[in-house]
């Protein structure tokens, strides 16, 4: 099979020739990426982040010839790349300008007094260094972007491998920076697989991957035999949970769009939906009177792949097969759209959690609905998933919906609402179980995207501290004296040991002072 997609899923037309990165340059792409890191992470937070900031603008002005980039790419609809790719990325970038100097502040670190006296810490956030950053098609040019603006303002190099469905809006990820940032500092590996399996065994020092569970699991194994970290952001099959005082207008059309949206193929789409029995009827009225709305190629394009295609069509068929009923939809987009790979917006009613379209990830764009008796049955079957990315509640009980969120196996819940999240830079986004470990957005991907370095600065003039050698009765004392001060007798035995570290701490220092002396004259050490 050829490197990287050549025709467009949307129009069947020739798409521009991309040429791979062969796998034996890829050693050079990461050490000169490394060699501009050093340079880079030098230089002051505030200029890096000037630098990357000015990216903001070229993203904003490109705005329409990178959606037709990524559409012609994706197939998904020109508006869909604008408002959930473009923007959304340069909302990206200007919140990490706002917040990321401060976000690397040196902190102090909390040291009592008593048991280490006149020490200060502080911690520093460092770069990590050079990161592999591995992607997937379906949001070929946001997800990078979440990965990089934070990595390159915190003074990372990264070397960048696109999904070879998407080369061309890999590019274009890249050409962003051309001119802001070091030579080098951003290294572009295009390829599939291979190149991907090459750059993890190469000299990086973390991977941020996404994409399939099957696929993170080979980057999981590369990273552990190099030891080195990796983050890994892999498949869902969100549940969205409809209870019986829901308002079913919004429910049904925020689950059309949250199931729809990029032609169903999101980690975050709604890919089950748990209806209270009492209002199931309604809300798949609802829902299929959506979908029947829906435009093909407007509002849903076609799927990116014909793998994709292909595991829709199974999905759906089994489900039929298992019982379900195809209430719309359910079949491949008719006529001449035939050829642009496109499957009919779908709603399948059913019952169990077993078939492939309830218990897989699908990736395209179907509904399947399941009726359950109340919410407790909700939530024990959205959480039967090995999937854990988002789920949502719908209800008008906001009270009792954050209960229930605190009880849903899943990195995002949201209320009255699907998935959307990921927009928002600062909202962390990650998830459980096979969907992986890994956290964008929010100040906490910094935990990844850095590592903290702790500097201790010591004022004690005292030739020994006091738990340096020699070891003594005395300092045994002191010990068992800190214990219970600690918490391991009562008030009573707390303020006895208090009283007996008064005589034993100026004991103790004299015998440190007296092992020092001695150190100076030795054969004249005693430390009874
Ligand atoms: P994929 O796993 O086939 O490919 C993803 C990337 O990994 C591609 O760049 C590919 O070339 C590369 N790759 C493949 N084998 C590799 C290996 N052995 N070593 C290193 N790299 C390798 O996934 P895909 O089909 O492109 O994307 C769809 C999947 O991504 C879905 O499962 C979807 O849920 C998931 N996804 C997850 C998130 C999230 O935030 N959790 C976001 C988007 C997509």
């Amino acid at each position: 099979m050829p490197p990287f997609a050549m025709t467009s899923p949307k129009t069947g037309e020739k798409l521009e020739a991309v040429d791979a990165t062969p796998l034996e340059a890829i050693a050079d792409v990461v050490s000169k990426a490394r060699a501009a890191q050093a340079v880079w992470a030098a230089m002051d937070v505030a200029k890096r982040v000037a630098a990357v900031s000015k990216v903001k603008t070229r993203i904003l002005t490109r705005a329409e010839a990178i959606a037709k980039t990524i559409a012609d790419e994706t197939g998904k609809p020109d508006v869909e790349a604008l408002m959930g790719e473009v923007l959304a990325s340069a909302d990206v970038v200007a919140y990490w300008a706002e917040i990321i100097a401060d976000e690397l502040e040196p902190f102090e670190a909390e040291i009592d007094g008593l048991s280490y006296p006149k020490k200060a810490g502080l911690i520093h956030r460092e770069a990590r260094g050079t990161i592999g950053v591995i992607m997937p098609w379906n949001f070929p040019f946001a997800l990078p972007l979440r990965t990089f603006i934070p990595a390159l303002m915190a003074g990372n190099a990264i070397v960048f491998k696109p999904s070879e469905i998407t080369p061309r809006t890999g590019q274009l990820v890249a050409e962003l920076f051309a001119d802001l940032v070091p030579a080098g500092l951003i290294g572009l590996v295009q390829g599939g697989g291979d190149a991907g399996a090459k750059l993890c065994g190469s000299d990086v020092d973390l991977i941020v991957f996404t994409g399939s569970p099957a696929s993170g699991r080979k980057v999981a194994h590369a990273c552990a035999d190099r030891l080195i970290p990796c983050t890994l952001e892999l498949g869902g099959k969100d549940a969205a949970i409809v209870l019986a005082d829901a308002d079913l207008d919004r429910a049904a059309n925020g689950i059309v769009w949250g199931a729809m949206m990029n032609a169903g193929q999101n980690c975050g789409a709604v890919e089950r939906v748990y209806a209270d029995q009492k209002i199931v009827k309604e809300l798949t009225d609802r829902i299929v009177a959506a979908t029947r709305a829906l435009r093909t190629g407007e509002d849903v394009g076609p799927l990116t792949t014909a793998a994709q295609l292909a595991t829709v069509k199974r999905h759906v068929d089994e489900a039929k097969a298992a019982g379900g009923k195809v209430l719309v939809g359910g079949e491949e987009t008719p006529g001449d759209e035939k050829a642009q790979l496109g499957y009919l917006p779908t709603v399948v009613s059913i019952e169990g959690d077993e078939s492939a379209l309830v218990a897989d990830e699908t990736f395209g764009p179907v509904i399947p609905i399941m009726a359950v008796a109340d919410a407790a049955e909700a939530v024990r079957r959205a959480n039967a998933s090995r999937y854990g990315l988002t789920a949502s509640v719908w209800t008008a009980d906001l009270r009792g919906a954050e209960k229930l969120a605190k009880e849903l196996r899943a990195g995002v819940v949201t209320i009255n609402n699907h998935s959307f999240t990921g927009a928002l830079p600062s909202a962390p986004w990650g998830g459980v179980g096979e969907t992986g470990w890994g956290i964008t957005g929010s100040p906490l991907a910094l935990d990844h995207l850095t590592r903290p370095r702790f500097v201790l600065l010591d004022r004690n003039r005292a030739s020994r501290e006091l738990w340096w050698y020699p070891y003594t009765d005395t300092l045994k004392k002191i010990a068992l004296a800190f214990a219970k001060l600690r918490g391991g007798a009562p008030l009573g035995g707390r303020i006895v040991a208090l009283f007996s570290l008064i005589g034993l701490l100026p004991k103790r220092m004299g015998e440190l002072k007296a092992a020092t002396r001695a150190a100076h004259e030795p054969g004249k050490i005693d430390a009874s």
